[in-house]
């Protein structure tokens, strides 16, 4: 893809995001983009970001430390959005500023005493399953808000919200109706006195719907860099 295509495509993004918030009555600050750069050169992220963007979301650690590695200098904020395996907590801890993808309490843990001292907390999403998938990560609604009444207690942590990855689904009124149960999650919790501020739902195919329910983070790969090779 060329250089002028990505950019239009990352800026055809943001004002998606602009025009689905101001027709949901949203404040159009309060939905932030998340690129989602997975399988995409050093060099794309760094042509977005050169146009503004910041957050940057990656699934595999190998390449993402290579990609962190490469773009120091431009301070961008990543965010880890795969699956987290129990013996790699390491680098995530060391080297992001967000985990998306948290669903128990060891990794919890784990992240907790790998966090370097000195570093800020860790900002963490619970990584909850809206519907019952085999082989799914997430915790079940029910468990959250157990799990995120141990993660407060973790020093080196900052529980920042809810993150949902749903089953695709035909309409935008039935993705609607599954972000609105996150979102009825997380005001849950807020209402039980948890400072959290984070809803991480939306991709390419259905941001729109999660707008319309509340998202505060969506997170975009697709419609952004195109299709994945
Ligand atoms: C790949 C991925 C995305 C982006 O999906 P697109 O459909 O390409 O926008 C979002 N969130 C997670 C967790 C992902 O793994």
């Amino acid at each position: 893809m060329t250089e002028a295509t990505l950019i239009q495509n990352w800026k055809a993004t943001c004002n998606r995001i602009e025009t689905a918030a101001l027709r949901y009555g949203r404040d159009a600050k309060s939905v932030r983009l998340l690129a989602i750069s997975k399988g995409q050169p050093a060099e794309a992220l760094r042509q977005i970001a050169q146009s503004g963007q910041r957050e940057f979301g990656e699934n595999y650690l190998q390449e993402a430390l290579a990609k962190i590695a490469a773009l120091t200098n431009l301070e961008l904020t990543w965010h880890f959005t795969g699956q987290i395996q129990g013996n790699k907590t390491r680098p995530i801890a060391e080297h992001f500023h967000w985990a998306h993808t948290v669903d128990r309490e060891r990794i919890a843990l784990r992240l907790n005493e790998q966090r370097p001292a000195g570093a800020t907390p860790l900002n963490i999403c619970i990584q909850v399953r809206l519907e019952d998938e085999p082989g799914k990560g997430g915790i079940e609604p029910e468990h959250v808000h157990a799990l995120a009444a141990r993660i407060i207690e973790m020093p080196k942590l900052k529980l920042r919200g809810l993150m949902c990855i749903p089953p695709p689904r035909d309409s935008f009124d039935e993705q609607r109706e599954l972000f609105a149960r996150l979102k009825s999650l997380h005001d849950d919790l807020r209402a039980r006195g948890f400072d959290i501020d984070t809803l991480s739902m939306g991709m390419s195919g259905d941001l729109d719907a999660a707008i319309a329910a509340g998202a505060t983070l969506v997170r975009v790969g697709t419609a952004i860099f195109g299709e994945r090779v």
